[in-house]
């Protein structure tokens, strides 16, 4: 199998995809989870599902591609693959295992798009960690890594307390939707996209390659347009919806 060329084109794809798709989600808002779901897009999956089935061939085709590569095993390799793996197993698993509302459906369609997505990335992710990069001792040292993983921390912190705060606003079984308060919401609308987006900025640094950039790229693509479609959303559904809140971050948009 040649690596090079799954990791050269894989990273390509993924750069083309998140191109593509940041002028196209501001036309068209993807109907996963409960506020922007639609029958028109065809049959669905309890949403519990879906969150299970698009998210966990992240974690596996990341363990598959790093399994592949030659400098697997390398201390600072090791780290940056479960900081990946930590983050998707709670996304695939306990995300979905603690959301409030049983009852939402997501659309096959688009669980079947995150899913292909997810493995692309996934799988370029483990190679950039095990095959293309070299992540020996030396790397725990370097300030790139250091910075990136900071910067990692801290958006992670920021994206774990969003959604907490999303989750308590509902009692279990509740389908309901309320203005969140507390946090960052003071300040913008979806903090929780604002911290997986820093999140994956600091993954690009601390890993400092291709796949991580097309992935911090591809995070962008995907998070800011919905973003704003949530922040359309809000302010259609609530009269006293805070004027002054922005999309998502309280100096640039
Ligand atoms: P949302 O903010 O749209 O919703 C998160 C959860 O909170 C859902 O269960 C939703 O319910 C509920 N919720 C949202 N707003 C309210 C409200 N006002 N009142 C009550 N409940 C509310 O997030 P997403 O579903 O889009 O994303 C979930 C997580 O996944 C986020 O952390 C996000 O960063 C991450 N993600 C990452 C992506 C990436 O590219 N790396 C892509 C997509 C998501 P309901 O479903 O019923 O609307």
């Amino acid at each position: 199998m040649d690596l090079d060329a799954i990791y050269h084109w894989g990273v390509l794809s993924e750069l083309a995809i998140a191109i593509i798709a940041f002028p196209l989600l501001f036309l068209i808002t993807i109907p996963y989870g409960g506020r922007h779901t639609s029958e028109r897009w065809g049959p669905s999956l309890p949403s519990r599902v879906a969150w299970f089935l698009m998210e966990i061939p992240a974690p596996a085709f990341c363990i598959w591609g790093y399994a592949q590569g030659g400098n697997s095993g390398e201390p600072a390799s090791l780290v940056l693959l479960a900081a990946f793996l930590v983050h998707y197993v709670h996304r695939a698993i306990v995300y979905p295992l603690r959301m409030r509302s049983t009852e939402k459906r997501t659309p096959a369609l688009s669980t079947c798009v995150a899913l292909l997505v997810n493995i692309l990335n996934g799988t370029i992710n483990g190679l950039a960690l095990a095959h293309a990069g070299r992540y020996g001792a030396a790397w725990l040292e370097d300030p790139r890594f250091w910075l990136g993983a900071t910067i990692f921390l801290g958006g992670a912190v920021v994206n774990h307390q969003s959604d907490a705060i999303l989750r308590n606003l509902r009692k279990p079984g509740e389908m309901g939707y309320r203005i969140p308060t507390g946090g960052l919401y003071r300040w913008v609308s979806s903090p929780n996209y604002f911290g997986e987006i820093v999140q994956w900025g600091g993954w690009a640094i601390a890993t400092a390659s291709g796949a991580g950039l097309a992935f911090f790229l591809l995070t962008i693509a995907n998070l800011a347009p919905r973003a704003r479609s949530n922040q359309q959303w809000y302010r259609a559904t609530f009269a006293d919806y805070p004027a002054e809140r922005r999309a998502l971050n309280s100096g640039v948009w």
